[in-house]
């Protein structure tokens, strides 16, 4: 029998995202030494669909692509997850990322399951009218897996408003009435919430802001790396930048740039708005790989890209002091352990990002109480869940005496636990 503080690792090789889903699940379930039968239901996700989405291309022809949705676990409440269009999309991952959101909602204390959804398209290779065609043929292939009771999806990698709004409406005209609580993220003119394009990033700077303060530090003396300048590493970026800290170095897919003193982020922004997107040729700073930002010294590092970024192969060589995930599964298991046995902190995904469906969430409770807030009423209610989120997860740490990630999963993990023992197994 392992101790509950090692985590059994898949073979680095090949890196399933779903049996190291399940390595994290079980070295939770081990620390709370969980029935080996409830173990086995929370390892199962509940219901897995693929289904085919034909769709015309504007040059007429026809193309056939898989679309995943995933449904884990709904022992809390409707099954609640993001959409991703992404080239690396597979089932396997679709499936981790579904395990994870229920960890998340349960560790946040808001009354959803987990689930996930994608396609493997590169969504840049497509015109604005194919993925209209694409996401409304997917949402009628879902139909009856969807619905505001059932599962509620929301934007992910790939995704945005723009897809929650075409979703929204197939469905919407598919039962015959506007059902704007079918998804979150959508538009603010079909009842999308303020602040939730921002919500991820700002989750993320809450949860750097805090785990600093319990080392003495504060934003406005860090520095940091972000890797991933999109929607969530994107506004990581303005929201620490206007805290004060020094953004050392970002990344997009294609690599990113690095100054020691600092990236001005407005005016790297105003940039690339000028230059089709690229940061390349931005003025005063270094080019950096992606591999490279990862090892340059720094507080803080934010990886905000894919999953299995820092591995075995790098963990040795990084220099931070905090790794705060704003992605979903950016570190392997391995080189989890690595870090710990250096004394880095590692700030766990389903904390760290869950800001995003914390106002998912308060998307939702408006909706239904049709009762719109400002953009600061969201905020601080966000703020107010991630920061007791925060404070619960390192209380758990001491008082059970592991790392953090291993306590955000006892949190979310026990959680899920009591309420399959409470409900009881049907029939
Ligand atoms: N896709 C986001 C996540 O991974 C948000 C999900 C949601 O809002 O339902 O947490």
């Amino acid at each position: 029998m392992l101790a509950s503080s090692t985590p059994t690792a898949p073979s680095p090789a090949h890196i399933c995202p779903y049996a190291q889903a399940c390595s994290y699940l079980d070295w939770a379930a081990r620390e709370l030494k969980l029935d080996p039968g409830v173990l086995a239901i929370l390892s199962t996700p509940r219901k897995v669909v693929t289904v085919a989405i034909p769709v015309r291309l504007d040059n007429q022809q026809i193309q056939v692509l898989a679309g995943h949705r995933v449904q884990h676990c709904d022992v809390l409440g409707p099954y609640k997850g993001g959409i991703r269009y992404h080239p690396a999309v597979t089932l396997e991952e679709v499936s981790a990322l579904a395990m994870l959101m229920t960890w998340k909602c349960a560790l946040m204390g808001i009354p959803y399951g987990g689930a996930k959804g994608g396609i493997p398209i590169d969504p840049r290779q497509y015109s604005i009218s194919e993925l209209e065609r694409i996401t409304r043929r997917y949402t009628s292939e879902l139909i009856k897996d969807i619905g505001p009771a059932i599962d509620i999806p929301a934007p992910d990698m790939g995704t945005s408003a723009r897809e929650m709004a075409w979703m929204m409406d197939t469905y919407s005209m598919n039962v015959g009435h506007a059902v704007p609580g079918v998804v979150t993220g959508k538009p603010l003119s079909i009842g999308g919430s303020r602040g939730r394009e921002m919500a991820t990033g700002r989750g993320v700077m809450i949860t750097v802001r805090e785990a600093l303060a319990l080392r003495g530090g504060s934003l406005a003396e860090a520095t940091v790396l972000i890797q991933g300048f999109g929607n969530v590493g994107g506004a990581a970026a303005n929201l620490l930048h206007q805290a004060g800290a020094k953004i050392l170095a970002v990344s997009r897919g294609s690599g990113g740039l690095y100054n020691p003193k600092g990236l001005d982020i407005p005016a790297l922004k105003a940039y690339m708005k000028e230059h089709g997107g690229s940061m390349e040729g931005f003025p005063g700073a270094e080019p950096i790989s992606n591999a490279e930002l990862l090892l340059q010294k720094a507080d803080v590092l934010i990886p905000a890209a894919l999953e299995n970024q820092i591995t075995e192969a790098n963990a040795d060589a990084i220099q931070v002091q905090i790794v705060a995930e704003a992605a979903n599964g950016p570190t392997t298991l391995a080189a989890d352990q690595i870090l710990e046995s250096r004394g880095i902190s590692v700030l766990p995904d389903i904390l760290t990002n869950a800001g995003g469906v914390v106002v998912s969430y308060l998307e939702w409770v408006q909706g239904l109480s049709y009762v719109f807030w400002d953009e600061e009423r969201v905020n601080q209610e966000m703020e107010g869940l991630m920061v007791r989120a925060f404070g619960r997860v390192v209380q758990e740490a001491a008082d059970r005496r592991v790392p953090l990630r291993l306590a955000a999963y006892t949190l979310g993990v026990g959680r899920v636990a009591q309420a399959l023992q409470d409900r009881g197994l049907y029939p």
